[in-house]
């Protein structure tokens, strides 16, 4: 396949092909194409043959490549596979070839808007039961729409960042007072952003059936909670401060093209939504990713994304149905991915039932949730054509604690 000498159980081989910016030393940010553990300098191969997008991968973010739409970036994609493929393109492209470990990787988009979903039924039955035990697990219009919340596009960061420990208001005990300080239930969402790569105009609403030409690509996504400042604040306006102090993603966006294989379709919908979010099996598509979740290197759950109820078509309908406009670069996340076994959650709020039944960790040590130091990673995978494997990447995260 590739003239580069990849072993068969590499990450990122050449079925997946993702898109990320880094950069050298002090060297400008620029666009790069991840395969086996090496980056391909995509700047600079288009640079030194004079490619008509040239400037455009050479800048410190993706948008202006995604802008390009669906069907340029699909002749990109094309053209990069052949650069890989092609043993005439071999001396040329193997002095762009950059190892993995001597580059620093950005932020991979310059995030416009940021919105986040809770599209899993497991998640929100979970979470009901633990915040709200004697009402109904699921919210009456759980069933009837893709519940979600404008996030913070600004905190949005690259794998790798470290998150200080939020402080903010909780309430000990039902009694109490509120008191002010560090967060006593840092936690992890485990969950997959979708990038918008298309622009629409105010007024316009994006179609369940087009909902594919607007997703550039996929990412993995930590949405960091601070559970006890959350169950404070979030009555009645959502979530506010108790998650809006980071959200980490992985470096590398990888394209939905490369996730052809792993389209499936979308578990039944009783009752069926309204039109505007109804369609035929090939519209609302659902993803089979696997993802794990890993504490200090220890795997303590492995979320399947395909049993989430919410296609990404349907949450990027829902979004623009009042015609809010799109910008590229739009980022919205499925909510945390949590499936019906216990060891299938997504977070440490229902692994550790709100505390009640902490994580083994392995080594002697528990969590109910996050400590000072810890190493939050989340990776995964998809299938991939002829039996290969689509790479998601991870997206890592240290805790470090509050300033002072
Ligand atoms: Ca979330």
């Amino acid at each position: 396949m590739t003239w580069l000498d990849l072993p068969d159980d590499c990450p990122f081989g050449i079925e997946t092909l993702p898109y990320g910016v880094f950069r050298q030393a002090t060297d400008d940010p620029r666009v790069g194409v991840r395969i086996g553990e090496q980056v391909l300098d995509l700047a600079a191969v288009a640079a030194h043959i004079g490619h008509e997008h040239a400037e455009v991968l050479a800048q410190p973010s993706l948008n202006r490549l995604m802008a390009l739409g669906p069907a340029t970036c699909g002749e990109i994609r094309s053209w990069v596979r052949s650069l890989l493929v092609e043993k005439s393109q071999r001396a040329m492209v193997s002095t762009r070839l950059l190892d993995a470990s001597d580059v620093v990787m950005q932020l991979p988009i310059e995030v416009a808007d940021y919105v986040d979903f809770y599209a899993s039924e497991s998640h929100a039955s979970n979470v009901g039961q633990i915040f709200r035990p004697d009402s109904p697990a699921l919210p009456p219009n759980w069933k009837h729409l893709p519940i979600g919340y404008h996030g913070r596009a600004g905190t949005v960061v690259v794998s790798g960042t470290d998150v200080a420990r939020p402080r903010g208001q909780r309430l000990p005990a039902p009694d109490d007072m509120p008191v002010f300080g560090p967060s006593t239930k840092l936690d992890i969402e485990c969950e997959v952003g979708f990038v918008v790569g298309q622009a629409t105009p105010l007024g316009h609403s994006v179609e369940v059936s087009d909902a594919r030409d607007y997703i550039f690509g996929v990412v993995l996504l930590n949405d960091w909670s601070a559970r006890d400042i959350q169950a404070w604040e979030y009555v009645p306006l959502g979530p506010f401060l108790g998650k809006s102090f980071a959200t980490s993603i992985s470096a590398w966006v990888v394209p939905l093209e490369a996730l052809d294989a792993a389209t499936v379709p979308l578990p039944e919908q009783d009752p069926a939504p309204l039109p505007y979010l109804s369609g035929g099996h090939t519209s609302l598509f659902a993803l089979d990713l696997r993802l794990d979740i890993a504490v200090n290197g220890q795997v303590i759950s492995s979320p399947a994304y395909r049993d989430m109820y919410w296609s990404p078509a349907q949450m990027l309908a829902h979004l623009t149905v009042n015609g809010a406009s799109l910008r590229v670069g739009d980022l919205f996340a499925s909510g945390t991915v949590s499936g019906s076994e216990r060891l299938t959650f997504g977070s440490l709020l229902e692994l550790s039932w709100n505390g009640t039944q902490p994580v083994q960790l392995g080594n002697g040590s528990t969590r109910a949730f996050l400590e000072d130091g810890d190493v939050v990673t989340l990776t995964g995978w998809a299938p991939g054509a002829n039996a290969g494997r689509v790479t998601l990447g991870e997206v890592m995260g240290r805790i470090v604690a509050s300033p002072d």
